[in-house]
């Protein structure tokens, strides 16, 4: 029988081929949410890792806002890009849900878009939130998790299990330094200015409709990966 700890899943890490992984646990974590919605999809679930692949710097790089009908865009590529992490990812969540299926876990891998409730925009299960629990980053201004690796450059999965895993520790850090140059960029203005105590003010609807027009956007993230590259140099 494996032993479920750090070297644990430092080695699920290489074998998967993942650039982040955290464990957040259900039962002890302290959030009734991570309960509630973890144990509606697993019942006894006891355990959510967490998976994260980068999304290369070259790629954000190419965003942008608008585009001519008909015009070639190179902000096109990201969607492909995407497709393919998206593809890694699932391959890496469904591998490790079989290994601790093998050790006779119940186990439940996600897709890497977590089924979405249209009336309210709101995940079935956040992968975010499971994520700040499992110590991988923060949630900044326009809504995204930020990474100490990879700031907001990063795609998520998760999965659910009934084994018991060695939490990762939360982060007692805010990686969003608060510049709002993702509020600035953002072009429908569904980014405001957060209240006091909040993490991040949005209009989910301002920014679907945006994007339902056919453009990739993300230029939120690519304003907050040249923030946050200029703050390292
Ligand atoms: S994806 Fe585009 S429209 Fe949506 S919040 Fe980000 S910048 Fe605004
Ligand atoms: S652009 Fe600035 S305010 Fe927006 S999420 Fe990134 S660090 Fe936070």
């Amino acid at each position: 029988m494996a032993k479920f700890d750090r070297d644990f899943l430092e080695e699920m890490k290489r074998m998967f081929n993942v650039e982040l992984l955290g464990v957040a646990s259900v039962t002890k974590s302290g959030s009734k949410e991570l309960k509630k919605y973890a144990n509606a999809l697993l019942p006894g679930a006891r355990s959510v890792v967490v998976l994260g692949k980068e999304i290369f710097q070259e790629m954000v790089a190419l965003l942008g806002t608008s585009k001519e009908v008909g015009e070639a865009f190179s902000g096109d590529y990201f969607l492909t890009h995407t497709e393919y992490i998206n593809g890694r990812l699932t391959n890496a969540v469904h591998g490790m849900a079989g290994f601790l299926r093998d050790q006779g876990y119940r186990t439940l891998p996600m897709p890497t878009v977590a089924p979405t409730d249209q009336r309210f925009l709101k995940a079935v299960f956040s992968y975010k939130h499971a994520a700040e629990l499992a110590g991988l980053g923060t949630t900044g201004r326009h809504t995204m998790l930020i990474t100490p690796e990879f700031g907001s450059r990063i795609k998520l999965t998760c999965l659910l299990t009934e084994a018991t895993l060695e939490p990762t520790p939360k982060s007692r850090k805010n990686y969003c330094i608060k510049c709002n140059a993702c509020i600035k960029a953002c072009p429908s203005e569904a980014l405001q200015i957060p209240k006091k105590g909040q993490a991040y003010a949005m209009n989910p609807y301002a920014c679907r409709t945006y994007r339902v027009a056919g453009l990739t956007c993300s230029v939120c993230m690519k304003a907050c990966d040249e923030s946050q590259s200029k703050r390292r140099v």
